[in-house]
């Protein structure tokens, strides 16, 4: 349990009015990664973060953050984990410099142990240390807030859809930095609902949809899962061995007369699979696709892509 920086069992929300936005969701966080939790808008990613945050009341279930429970033990879970909200809000008269004192402040860092310049440093706003927050341009701001996350050092940081509305090259410094942090020793979750976002950045993806958690694999094997399909074959007469060929990922015998095979649908269509089976002298008698939840899931991040 203590190796993980997050651990998270059985955890539902389901809001006044009935909304359930979190269904049973169980997974852990595994200390020193890169974790990507995606789904499309309003499949419950805020609603969890927010949850872990302090923010948002479960409805039932646990976490823990760096081994402290959430309910039994608020404060180290809450000075463990550093936040980095989607939305970004500001007193525009604090300058970067001022706006990162206060928050250590809020988080009983003494003045001896704080790293404002260090932290601006990093996000690159060394030089706008004492220019009005108003006057920082959006991309900046973001990275303020990246800097305000971690003014108590938490070994665990979250950005929840940190590039939403950021343009590439700041996307490109800002995961730059996060790559940084993670080098260092820090596990950091992101949420996105971009997949190649996720598919670049992260050791590991976890995706929910409809507040359900659908998949959470190592990032290659879960692109790979991508690609695969699975089409079910049943043949006229009993067969005593596995047909194979190089062109299928797999093939199952699911009965004597029931096939079930696994093809790249970046390589062939299912109608290539057919002619291979039937050229191998066996007739079909039935096909059914299996439609992955994965690959609606997928299909509604990417076309959410800009
Ligand atoms: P995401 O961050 O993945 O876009 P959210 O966690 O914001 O998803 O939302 C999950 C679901 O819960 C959505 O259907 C949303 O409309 C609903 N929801 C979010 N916040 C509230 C709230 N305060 N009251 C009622 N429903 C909410």
């Amino acid at each position: 349990m203590t190796e993980n920086a997050i651990s998270i069992q059985s955890l539902s929300k389901i809001y006044t009015g009935d909304k359930q936005a979190l269904d049973n969701v169980s997974f852990n966080v595994e200390r020193g990664s890169i974790f990507g939790l995606l789904g499309p808008n309003g499949a419950g990613k805020s609603t969890l973060i927010n949850t872990l945050a302090g923010l948002v009341k479960k409805t039932s279930g646990t976490a823990s953050i760096w081994g402290f429970d959430i309910d039994a033990n608020p404060r180290n879970a809450k000075a463990n984990i550093g936040i980095v909200p989607q939305e970004i809000m500001f007193d525009p008269f604090f300058t970067p410099r001022e706006s990162l004192e206060l928050q250590a402040g809020l988080y009983g860092v003494p003045k001896s142990q704080r790293r404002s310049m260090e932290l601006l440093k990093a996000v690159r706003l060394d030089d706008k240390a004492d220019a009005y927050a108003r006057t920082l341009s959006g991309g900046m701001k973001r990275r303020l807030l990246v800097a305000k996350a971690m003014v108590h050092s938490p070994p665990v940081i979250i950005l929840d859809e940190p590039t939403a509305g950021v343009d590439i090259e700041l996307r490109q410094q800002l995961w730059e930095y996060v790559v940084d942090l993670n080098k260092q020793g820090v596990t950091v979750v992101l949420t996105t609902h971009y997949l190649e976002e996720a598919e670049q950045l992260c050791d590991r993806i976890a995706i929910i949809n409809h507040g359900k958690l659908i998949t959470n694999k190592p990032t290659k094997e879960l692109i790979n899962m991508a690609r695969e399909k699975v089409v079910q074959l049943t043949l006229e007469n009993d067969i005593v061995e596995t047909p194979s060929h190089n062109a299928f990922e797999k093939v199952e015998m699911i009965a004597a007369n029931i096939l079930e095979i696994t093809y790249n649908k970046d390589k062939m269509n299912a109608g290539e699979v057919l002619s291979i089976i039937q050229s191998m002298g066996l007739n079909i008698i039935d096909v059914t696709t299996k439609e992955a939840d994965l690959e609606d899931v997928f299909l509604s991040l990417t076309s959410n892509v800009v």
